[in-house]
C-alpha cells in the first residue's frame, strides 16, 4: 500500500516595529537582557495594554499580500498557561475572531506553480527567552510583548520540499512587504509543523503530529524527511499512531515525543477585557492597501514577460530589488520606435552590462546594502548608479559595431568611474572598433609572420589554431580590431 504525507504549517513571524505590542518598549534584537521592559511587558499588576496600530496594519498589510480577507471585526483573547518566560501567565492572541482569514500563496515548485492555502494570520505577542547556566536560570524579557504574527496554512503541503519552498516564498513576501525583516540568525521566523500520514485516496487525516519551535527552514525539511518515513513505517508495520507533540533534535536527526493529546493543554480562552474590539474604518484599510507592493513572483514573471529575459536575470531583478529598478529605468531610455527582435537583444545586452558590469562595480565601490526598505514599505536609494541613458547608449555602440565585447569592457569601468558619456570616452581613449579592413590586413599579416608554429598547425588542418591567430590580431589592436572581420580575413590569408 502506499502512503501520503498531508503537511500543514505554522509560521510565526516578528513584525517590524518600532515597539512593542502593548507598551513603548523598543522592539530591538540584540540589547543588554532586561533592559527594553516595563511594567506593561513584565505584566506587573494593575498595568493596562494599549494595541500598537503599526503592528494592526502590518497583518492587514500581510493580509492583502496573501491574498485574504482582511476583517472588520477582529478581537484578542487570553491563551492562559504557565511558563517562566511569560509573567503574566496568559498570552494576548487573536483566536476565533483574527484580523485576516482564507488566502494562498503560489510559488515556484518543480518547474511549474504551486499553491498553499492560507488559513488565516493572525496577530500575538512574543514571550521572553529563557537561558540554562550551570547552576540557576534566567530569563530576559526583551522580547516579551514584541508583535507576532501567526500564518497558518490549509494542509496543503505534501512533502518537505514543497514546505521548504513555501517557507522561502512566504519569506520573500514578507520581506519584499516590509512586514518584517525574516532574519533566521534572530529567531524571527519560526515554525511549528503538523504533519500526518495515511494510506493513498483514503479521504479521512491520519493522527496529527505537530514537531514544534523549527527556527530554519532547512530544520524544517529535515524534520520532515526524518518524520514521513517514521510515521509510514509504523502503520506499515500495523501499528497506530496518537495525536502528539515532537521535538526536532537536529545534532541526532531525530523527533522525540513530548506530550500525547491526554497531556495537551487547555488554554481557557477567554475575550481580554482589557482591549476594545478592532473594527478598522474603510479609510484606515484604505490607508494600509496603499501599502501593497509587487509580490517577487509577480515581478519576476512580469520581468520575463515584459523584457524577455531570461529566468535567472529576471529572478536577479527580484533579489536585488534596486538593481532591477535601475534596470527598469535604463530600459524606457531606449527610444520607442525601436521594437520587436532588434528591442529584445537591446534589452538583453543592457540587462548584461547592469548584471555583469554595474553589481561588479557597486560591490567595488561600497559595501552599501543592497536595499533597505524603510519601515513605510518605501526603497530608500543608496547607491551610486550612472544617470540614466548610459548604458544604453554604449548598447548602441556595441550594436553599430562603434565598441566591440573588449573595448565595452573598459568604457563601462571608464564610465562608471567618471561619470563620462560611452562616445566621450571612446573619443578621449582613441577606443573606436576598427573596422577599416585595410588596417586589419596589416595586424593579421604581422600575427602570420609572428608565429610559424600556429600557422602550420592551422594549414595542417588544426582549426582551433585559428582561434589563437585571432587573439594575437585583437591584442595587436589593442583589443580594438572587429573580431568577426578579423576572423574573416585571417581564413582568408591562411587559405590563399
Ligand atoms: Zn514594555
Amino acid at each position: 500500500m502506499d502512503y501520503e504525507a498531508v503537511i500543514g504549517l505554522e509560521t510565526h513571524v516578528q513584525l517590524k516595529t518600532k515597539s512593542k505590542m502593548w507598551c513603548g518598549c523598543a522592539n530591538e534584537f540584540g540589547a543588554p537582557p532586561n533592559t527594553h521592559v516595563c511594567p506593561v511587558c513584565l505584566g506587573l499588576p494593575g498595568v493596562l495594554p494599549v494595541a500598537n496600530d503599526e503592528a494592526l496594519r502590518l497583518t492587514a498589510l500581510t493580509g492583502f499580500l496573501l491574498n485574504c480577507t482582511v476583517t472588520r471585526y477582529a478581537k484578542f483573547d487570553r491563551k492562559n498557561y504557565f511558563y517562566p518566560d511569560m509573567p503574566k501567565n496568559y498570552q494576548i492572541t487573536q483566536y476565533d475572531k483574527p484580523s485576516t482569514i482564507n488566502g494562498w500563496v503560489e510559488f515556484e515548485f518543480k518547474g511549474g506553480l504551486a499553491r498553499v492555502r492560507i488559513t488565516r494570520a493572525h496577530l500575538e505577542e512574543d514571550v521572553g527567552k529563557n537561558f540554562h547556566f550551570e547552576r540557576t536560570s534566567g530569563v530576559d524579557f526583551n522580547r516579551a510583548g514584541v508583535p507576532l504574527m501567526e500564518i497558518v496554512s490549509e494542509p496543503d503541503i505534501t512533502s518537505p520540499d514543497m514546505a521548504y519552498e513555501y517557507l522561502n516564498a512566504l519569506k520573500d513576501i514578507l520581506v519584499y512587504g516590509g512586514v518584517s525583516d525574516c532574519d533566521m540568525e534572530k529567531g524571527m521566523v519560526r515554525c511549528d509543523v503538523n504533519v500526518s500520514v495515511r494510506p493513498k485516496g483514503q479521504q479521512e487525516l491520519g493522527a496529527k503530529i505537530e514537531i514544534k519551535n523549527m527556527n530554519s527552514f532547512s530544520g524544517v525539511r529535515k524534520a520532515l524527511e526524518y518524520e514521513i518515513p517514521r510515521q509510514t513505517e509504523v502503520l506499515k508495520q500495523g501499528g497506530k499512531l496518537i495525536q502528539s507533540t515532537r521535538r526536532w533534535d537536529d545534532a541526532a536527526g531525530i523527533t522525540e515525543e513530548m506530550r500525547t493529546k491526554e497531556h495537551a493543554h487547555d488554554y481557557r480562552y477567554f475575550p481580554e477585557p482589557d482591549l476594545m474590539p478592532f473594527q478598522p474604518t474603510d479609510a484606515w484599510v484604505a490607508e494600509v492597501r496603499k501599502r501593497v507592493v509587487e509580490l517577487p513572483l509577480a515581478r519576476k514573471q512580469r520581468f520575463m514577460r515584459d523584457y524577455q529575459l531570461p529566468a535567472s536575470d529576471a529572478q536577479t531583478f527580484v533579489w536585488d530589488v534596486l538593481l532591477g529598478n535601475y534596470f527598469e529605468e535604463e530600459v524606457r531610455s531606449i527610444p520607442a520606435e525601436i521594437q520587436g527582435e532588434r528591442r529584445a537583444k537591446k534589452i538583453k545586452v543592457v540587462a548584461n552590462f547592469i548584471i555583469n558590469n554595474l553589481r561588479a562595480e557597486i560591490a567595488r565601490q561600497s559595501e552599501m546594502p543592497s536595499s533597505e526598505i524603510s519601515s513605510k514599505g518605501e526603497i530608500k536609494e543608496a547607491r551610486p548608479y550612472p544617470i540614466h541613458g548610459l548604458i544604453v547608449d554604449l548598447a548602441n555602440l556595441v550594436e553599430n559595431n562603434t565598441a566591440n565585447s573588449s573595448t565595452a569592457q573598459v568604457i563601462i569601468t571608464e564610465m562608471f568611474r567618471t561619470g563620462k558619456s560611452p562616445a566621450t570616452i571612446i573619443q578621449e581613449k582613441g577606443l573606436a572598433q576598427v573596422t577599416d579592413a585595410g588596417a586589419i590586413e596589416k595586424l593579421c599579416d604581422q600575427a602570420i609572420a609572428a608565429n610559424p608554429g600556429p600557422v602550420g598547425d592551422y594549414r595542417a588542418g588544426k582549426a582551433a589554431a585559428l582561434n589563437f591567430l585571432k587573439g594575437q590580431v585583437m591584442k595587436l589592436s589593442k583589443g580594438k580590431a572587429n573580431p568577426a572581420l578579423a576572423g574573416e580575413i585571417l581564413e582568408r590569408k591562411l587559405k590563399g
